[in-house]
């Protein structure tokens, strides 16, 4: 591929892969999380000393039996009591504290997680987007992260106390008796070995658990952008199916993820029992020829069963932590995916714009294996107005692409004011591109600010300024609160020839040096349709014009008529020029604009 961005299909198993990084991807959810390293800490003290001071309770137990019980001792045996009391109280607080810290520094390290992957997301190139469901995406930034905090949320303290209740544990144990110690220790491999068996199966469930989850997410998107389609398609039924074909995969992987990590409890319950069994037998023995108190074996039995809580519990976090670490890897994926601007070499800015565009031998595939454009070469000298004709498919659009950096050519270059455009910072250079498309964009915001989109420094006279010059000032006033109004993110409560008008506005806001109009095909009513040719005379005056055209008025004004077929430039002229020419511009346009404009 030619795409040095390219990663894995999605769909395909990806499992070795995943299981070879998560060593690297533990690491760098620790370089967020160190972030919150004094809170880390702070929770790691608090779980020494919370655990450690339960450690002490078995202990006492045995000694209540041993040195009160046993001889009938009340206030020792009171006095324990409060001790006691006092230990479990004080492990109580330092767990809540833990909960509360951990709370913060998950919550924390998941935003910042948050952050990067939606400025990430801002800077990956168009070709990105073609490849990758928006819902799969949306996937990962909520799904995928939160996975990742519930994992941080839990796992870290469990951790934490489990290590220090096993540590704690066995050195009591120790010294209470070495013999007994080592038949706890028995069963250790045995769950080792479990946990290994087990895990692995489950990593690779969660996995396509999350890639199905994934794909649902968008499909469900793809419907809901596109319900006209789907109404007018009647693609109701045939969606709906094939919904419940993915839902039935989610059910299966989410199943069978769950299932096996919900073996873990069972299975190592059997081997926390069988280690109880093992001690009461072997130390019940003991006590019985008086090779050691019963206290001592209460004591042993309570720590054997401490001890071998961490141990599940540990195999039990492992196993947690997949999930989180699928989630995790899916979030990185986009995180090393490169922006656009990576690629840049040494650029710089563009002086005054005078607006002179060349394109000199531009060859480009949108694939390697197809050329969708082939030496492209035409000069736009400034203020001309260039009209690109051709039936649909040409690769009009794609030249645009090319222009806005959209897309890079593969051959030739492309020139403004004789630089070359990639030589230009990528956001300077758009800054001095206006764009006005057929589909035209308004976001979740008033009216106002809209407008204000194509320069943020604009003030409120400006905005109505340019409203005005593009013909829009009227039907915003009778909007019910004029430039205030609200505007659904897909423009959906006004007309299209309305979007049009303040997406001119925006445009000429923004006062680019150089237009690239792409001309609606849709029919709007007569009256809007002349509002919008007086907006873009407005705004193409005095600007280098690029103009996707359908309609009669721009081709005849045309400085420059390109007429592309097949990705090449096949004539170039003006109206008059081409038509007398009586070639391939004569017929289409014959077939096309003779005929008022559709
Ligand atoms: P026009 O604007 O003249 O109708 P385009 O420039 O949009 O044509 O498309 C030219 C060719 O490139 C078409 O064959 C189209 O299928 C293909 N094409 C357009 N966009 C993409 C894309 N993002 N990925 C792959 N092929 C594309």
């Amino acid at each position: 591929m030619l795409n040095p961005n390219a990663r894995p299909p999605r769909g395909m198993p990806v499992a070795k892969e995943r299981a070879r990084h998560t060593t690297a991807t533990l690491k760098r959810i620790w370089d967020y999380l160190s972030r919150s390293r004094y809170g880390l800490v702070a929770v790691v003290l608090l779980a020494i000393a919370g655990t450690g001071a339960g450690l002490a309770a078995p202990y006492l137990l045995g000694t209540a039996i041993d040195r009160f019980i046993l001889e009938r001792d009340r206030e020792g045996l009171l006095r324990l009591c409060m001790i006691l009391a006092s230990i479990y109280v004080f492990n109580g607080v330092a767990g809540w504290l833990q909960a509360h810290l951990m709370a913060g520094i998950s919550q924390r390290t998941v935003r910042s997680l948050r952050d990067d992957l939606f400025a990430r997301l801002q800077k990956l190139p168009v070709r990105f987007f073609d490849r990758t469901p928006l819902g799969d995406l949306m996937s990962r930034a909520t799904n995928d992260i939160e996975n990742v905090s519930t994992t941080l949320n839990q796992s870290f303290i469990q951790i934490m106390t489990s290590m220090v209740t096993l540590v704690g544990s066995l050195i009591l144990m120790l010294t209470l008796n070495v013999w007994l110690t080592l038949v706890s220790i028995v069963t250790i491999p045995l769950v080792t070995l479990a946990t290994k068996a087990i895990s692995a199966r489950t990593r690779q469930h969660f996995a396509d658990q999350q890639r199905s989850l994934g794909e649902l997410n968008g499909f469900i998107q793809e419907t809901l952008a596109r319900q006209k389609a789907i109404k007018v398609l009647r693609r109701e039924r045939p969606s709906i199916e094939r919904f419940g074909a993915m839902n039935r995969e989610l059910r299966a992987a989410g199943t069978k993820a769950q299932t096996l990590s919900g073996l873990f409890g069972p299975v190592m319950n059997v081997f926390g029992h069988l280690n109880f069994i093992l001690i009461a037998a072997i130390g019940g023995w003991m006590a019985f020829r008086e090779w050691t108190t019963v206290g001592m074996i209460v004591s042993f039995l309570n720590y054997s069963k401490q001890f071998s809580g961490p141990i599940n519990e540990l195999a039990n976090q492992y196993n947690m932590i997949q999930a989180g670490v699928a989630g995790a890897e899916r979030v990185f994926e986009i995180a090393d995916t490169a922006t656009e601007h990576e690629d840049e070499a040494a650029v710089g800015g563009l002086d005054r714009v005078q607006g002179r565009v060349a394109f000199e031998g531009v060859s480009f595939g949108y694939r390697p294996d197809k050329q969708t454009l082939r030496d492209v070469t035409f000069a736009a000298e400034p203020g001309q107005l260039i009209a690109l004709v051709g039936p649909t498919g040409a690769g009009k659009t794609t030249i645009i692409n090319l222009l806005t950096r959209f897309y890079e050519l593969d051959e030739g270059r492309i020139t403004i004011d004789g630089k070359d455009i990639r030589a230009i910072d990528k956001n300077e250079l758009r800054s001095r591109l206006g764009i006005v498309l057929q589909d035209a964009y308004t976001f979740s915001d008033t009216v106002r600010e809209n407008i204000r989109y194509g320069r943020l420094d604009a003030t409120d006279e400006e905005v109505v300024a340019a409203a005005k010059l593009a013909n829009a000032d009227g039907f915003i006033r009778r909007l019910p609160h004029g430039y205030d109004s609200p505007l659904a993110a897909e423009g959906g409560n006004l007309s299209q020839g309305q979007r049009q008008l303040l997406t001119i506005a925006r445009a000429i806001l923004a006062d680019p040096a150089i237009l690239i109009l792409d001309e609606a095909t849709s029919s709007v009513d007569t009256r809007t349709e002349l509002h919008i040719q007086q907006a873009m005379a407005a705004l193409m005056r005095g600007r280098t014009s690029f103009v996707i055209a359908h309609r009669l008025n721009t081709i005849k004004s045309a400085d420059l008529i390109l007429v592309i077929d097949g990705g090449r430039i096949i004539e170039r002229g003006t109206h008059d020029e081409l038509l007398g020419q009586q070639g391939f511009y004569a017929r289409l346009y014959n077939s096309q604009f003779a005929q008022p404009a559709g």
